[in-house]
């Protein structure tokens, strides 16, 4: 992350006084937004690498906030959230914020979701494969090979890896997992969810009972590691 421009939305002055060193230690330059409305000026003036956004502001909700920036640009947007605000997390996740980091957070935890965030970026857009330690899914020719012999997966199986796969190291929640597998809008279950999981599980996981590469993230949805 040497070099990257970050831009902090946060109106707390306690969170952004670990914030800084923290971020400056990882070799990043830092913008500091006290409201939405400064956010919005700085992102019409400058661009960033990166966003990290608390979501309780004091001039705008933290859910709209995020689907304006979405609307504008689509650089990673890394929500910062406390402990147990899981319904929070997801209402910030959906509309497009790739992560979240717990407050209080952990500096080393910080900086590893920001250099994730950072590296997949270039690889969402145009990429015509993904590799992820020992898989590799081939986006054009639709195959998932595993050090180098080809899985089959069903249709649904390969829609839930390619999106997770583009997204590696963030999280996705149940429910873009929902519209992007079974069709916007659709009544699929957070249960067909798990089940499809399972069996995705089956076939990419060493041990699927102990999963290493497709994570739960407890009552939010999944994360495929970043390896
Ligand atoms: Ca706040």
């Amino acid at each position: 992350m040497d070099q990257a421009k970050i831009l902090v939305i946060e109106d707390a002055p306690a969170i952004v006084r670990m914030l800084e060193p923290t971020l400056a230690a990882g070799g990043a330059t830092t913008a500091i937004a006290w409201s939405g409305s400064q956010a919005s000026e700085y992102l019409d003036n400058d661009d960033y690498d990166l966003i990290l956004c608390d979501l309780g502001l004091p001039d705008v909700d933290g859910q709209d906030l995020i689907k304006q920036i979405r609307a504008r640009t689509d650089i990673p947007i890394i929500v910062l959230s406390a402990r147990g605000m899981e319904q929070e997390r997801i209402r910030a996740l959906d509309p497009g914020a790739d992560d979240f980091v717990p407050k209080p957070f952990a500096a080393g935890e910080l900086l590893a979701r920001i250099r994730a965030a950072l590296r997949r970026r270039p690889a969402a857009h145009g990429a015509a494969s993904i590799r992820l330690g020992e898989i590799e899914v081939d986006l054009e020719r639709r195959r998932v090979l595993i050090q180098g012999e080809e899985i089959r997966l069903s249709g649904r199986e390969h829609a839930l890896l390619t999106l997770l796969a583009q997204r590696r190291g963030g999280v996705v929640t149940h429910r873009e997992i929902i519209d992007h597998v079974w069709g916007s809008g659709a009544k699929a279950e957070t249960q067909s969810v798990r089940v499809l999981v399972a069996q995705l599980r089956q076939k990419l996981e060493e041990e699927p009972a102990n999963p290493r590469i497709l994570q739960t993230e407890p009552g939010i949805g999944y994360r495929l590691a970043d390896v």
